[in-house]
């Protein structure tokens, strides 16, 4: 049965999505700042603060919201888990579009 391995595929697949449950939307950004105190060691526009951010599209419009560092791990994770969905439903759609097209020449 030659079916039987992309059936294998999907189905675990299928019963990986549940992980990912708690998946954030959009991209994960890091950006460079200076904080503006002149003592700070960013003061001599090398060693820059770092500001994680996601930026997202909230009905369309793009939104950018800035993460608490000591969630940036957590966030970091769960905006990875919307990419390893996404992998997962085009496999998902792959196979089942070549599931289609080969029922599609047997009907
Ligand atoms: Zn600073």
């Amino acid at each position: 049965m030659p079916d039987e391995p992309d059936l294998g595929t999907r189905g675990r697949l299928i019963r990986s999505l549940g992980t990912l449950r708690d998946m954030l939307p959009g991209s994960f950004v890091e950006r460079k700042r200076a904080c503006g105190r002149p003592n700070c060691h960013c003061a001599d526009g090398k060693n820059l603060h770092s500001q994680f951010q996601v930026s997202v599209l909230v009905e369309g419009k793009p939104k950018t919201f800035n993460i608490p560092a000591k969630l940036v791990p957590r966030v970091r994770q769960q905006v990875e888990m919307r990419r390893r969905f996404d992998a997962a439903a085009a496999t998902i759609c792959g196979i089942n579009l070549r599931r289609f097209l080969k029922d599609k020449e047997n009907q």
